[in-house]
């Protein structure tokens, strides 16, 4: 329990006060944690919402459910910042402590802004794999497409711990494992440290090495779809590497061959 913040402020209009139910520290820089789940909150796998601590004042920063819309908990997998107005506090939580946010889940990555197809990739480096982590887990994904591939790029190896133990829980989970098996696929690669496949994705991607990696054919908007969550320079990047292919961009509104959004702003 964190005693160093006064957890006792009324909770605001529009705002659910959760408790914490879970937290685990992967390294000095990243960690993930559950809240409990107001029986009225209502999300679409893959939406953020804006995440406070209880306060006069609190810093909202956005953050990505991580976990899929069917689940009894909320999971989310943070940053830690050093001096973070929200993460230097936040990194300290630990069970029974309320985390607070805002009732109006929103965002890019859910599957009603794709149009149908047959292979979802989901591209991530960082934190931007946490979206991924909720569509993974959900049936639908699998209802709407064949085939699931999500990358994870980070510099380390021990960056990519919470999207492979989230990916092999998916594939062992009662409920979605049958639906994952055999269709799920998961790609680490790594940009600094030694690891099986180097490299940033966008230059796995411009020399067929991923599509080598995984015995397929490079993307097609006929049959792929795409969803990018990371840094700006990689959605940058792989956003003019799939509109070069012929993708069109999809949003809630309009829905397209890929959508993009930011894992974080800076
Ligand atoms: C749509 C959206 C979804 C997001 N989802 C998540 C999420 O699921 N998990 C998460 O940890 N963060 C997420 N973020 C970032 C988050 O909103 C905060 O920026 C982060 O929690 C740090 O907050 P802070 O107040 O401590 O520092 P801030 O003042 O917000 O950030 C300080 C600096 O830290 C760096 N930074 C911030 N966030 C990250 C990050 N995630 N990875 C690497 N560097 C970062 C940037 O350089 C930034 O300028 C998301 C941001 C957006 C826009």
């Amino acid at each position: 329990m964190n005693t160093q913040r006064d957890q006792s402020w009324p909770v605001p209009d529009g705002v659910f006060g959760e408790t914490v139910t879970e937290v685990e520290h992967y390294t000095d820089r990243l960690f993930r944690f559950r809240l409990t789940r107001p029986a009225s909150f209502r999300f679409r796998s893959g939406e953020f919402v804006m995440i406070g601590l209880p306060g006069e004042k609190p810093v909202w920063r956005a953050y990505s459910i991580a976990s899929p819309s069917w689940d009894e908990t909320i999971e989310f997998y943070s940053i830690k910042v050093a001096g973070g107005p929200l993460t230097e506090h936040l990194q300290k939580i630990g069970v029974g402590d309320q985390v607070w946010f805002r009732k109006k889940p929103t965002g890019t990555l859910v599957l009603d802004a794709l149009l149908p197809g047959k292979r979802l990739w989901m591209i991530s480096t960082g934190t931007g794999f946490a979206p991924f982590a909720s569509l993974i887990r959900d049936p639908e994904a699998y209802e709407k497409f064949d085939q699931l591939i999500v990358t994870h790029t980070c510099r380390e190896v021990a960056e990519l711990a919470y999207s492979k133990t989230t990916t092999q829980q998916t594939l062992e989970d009662p409920l979605v494992g049958e639906f994952a098996d055999g269709r799920l696929t998961l790609v680490n690669t790594t940009t600094q440290e030694q690891s099986p496949l180097m490299g940033r994705i966008t230059t796995l991607m411009e020399s067929g090495a991923l599509y080598d990696h995984l015995g397929l054919p490079a993307l097609d908007p006929e049959v792929d779809r795409v969803m990018i969550c990371g840094s700006m320079d990689m959605l940058k990047d792989v956003k003019t590497l799939v509109e070069a292919a012929g993708f069109s961009e999809g949003s809630n509104a309009s829905p397209g061959q890929f959508v993009v959004e930011r894992a974080f702003v800076g």
